[in-house]
């Protein structure tokens, strides 16, 4: 049942078959020209089904609906190559646009991960039943760029494009100033934090998203809307929790290494994470990967920073710390 957060804006709680998130946040802005759908699901049927539903229940006509989609990542992007028709204008974001103009496959990312001590066979398995390759889109429809400070109108909002890459690449939120909400994707989230994993040299996602976080600090949000979970009006509390949590991370990731030189994945294996299982060896090969490319991420940052240096031997990569 779509939730009505205010006039002609509602909650559609979309659900996530197979994966651990349980359901995804989609937010349409009703109108009488042109509805807004803002992320969608993945490209399976429940997602669909329960979409369609709630525009139903609210009397949207999915083509008259346009899209803006927060980022890539297929639990938000994945439906709309089932939902996107002639006539419907997809917004998205350029670097990521690029991503799919320029996608090689997993190879990069799986040779990334190798060197950085990840057994190969078993992520290769992993990949195969990972939802985000199983339910992701095979067809793109046309994409609309949008960038930092363009303002989508749609009935009594504007909706105004706030770039926060960290996240993803070339993540956007939306932020309407008169009703002061901010609608999040996966920015900002109450219970879980957003993941934020390096899957690629040359980047530093972690910083990106340490400043993405302090740039929307100064804006005046009364409602959060974020892609999972719940809605909450703590703005700035979250995002001082999000950066106290990441240094908490940054920390501990140094104390693991104050014995001598790791890999990525020795790293993720001795860290804490939260997840129902007995060890490292017993968490699901896709929960590893995560937590591979989260210390990856939390590695780098230290690596740009000065705090650790890395070793090469044998195309392995083992990071140490500088005192
Ligand atoms: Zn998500």
């Amino acid at each position: 049942m779509p939730q009505e957060i205010a006039q002609d804006l509602f909650r559609i709680k979309v659900p996530l078959p197979e994966t651990p998130l349980k359901y995804l946040n989609a937010y349409v802005v009703r109108s009488p020209g042109r509805s807004l759908v803002v992320d969608t699901g993945l490209n399976h049927d429940a997602c669909l089904d329960a979409l369609l539903k709630g525009f139903k229940k609210i009397g949207v006509d999915p083509d008259r609906a346009d899209y803006f989609i927060t980022h890539l990542h297929s639990d938000h992007f994945g439906l709309i190559t089932r939902l996107a028709g002639e006539n419907t204008r997809v917004y998205f974001n350029r670097p990521e646009a690029e991503i799919i103009e320029n996608w090689q496959g997993f190879g990069p990312m799986l040779a990334y991960i190798e060197t950085n001590g990840f057994p190969l066979d078993r992520l290769k398995a992993a990949l195969k039943a990972h939802p985000g390759s199983k339910f992701g889109t095979d067809w793109v429809p046309p994409l609309q760029m949008l960038a930092e400070g363009d303002v989508i109108r749609v009935g009594d909002y504007a909706l105004e494009c706030v770039e926060t890459p960290g996240h993803t690449l070339g993540h956007t939120c939306l932020y309407e100033p008169t009703h002061r909400l901010f609608i999040a994707g996966d920015h900002i989230l109450a219970g879980i934090t957003p993941n934020i994993q390096c899957w690629a040299e040359g980047r530093n996602p972690l910083r990106e998203y340490l400043a993405s976080l302090e740039k929307v600090r100064r804006y005046d949000v009364a409602l959060v809307l974020p892609g999972h979970r719940r809605l909450f009006p703590q703005f700035q509390e979250r995002i001082q929790e999000l950066i106290f949590h990441h240094q908490e991370r940054l920390d501990e990731v140094l104390a693991i290494l104050a014995n001598g030189g790791l890999t990525g994945y020795d790293v993720a294996a001795r860290m804490s994470w939260d997840i129902l299982a007995s060890g490292w060896d017993d968490f699901p090969v896709a929960q590893q990967w995560f937590a591979t490319g989260e210390a990856l991420a939390h590695l780098r940052y230290l690596e740009d920073a000065g705090r650790i240096q890395r070793r090469i031997d044998q195309d392995i990569v083992r990071f140490y710390r500088l005192t």
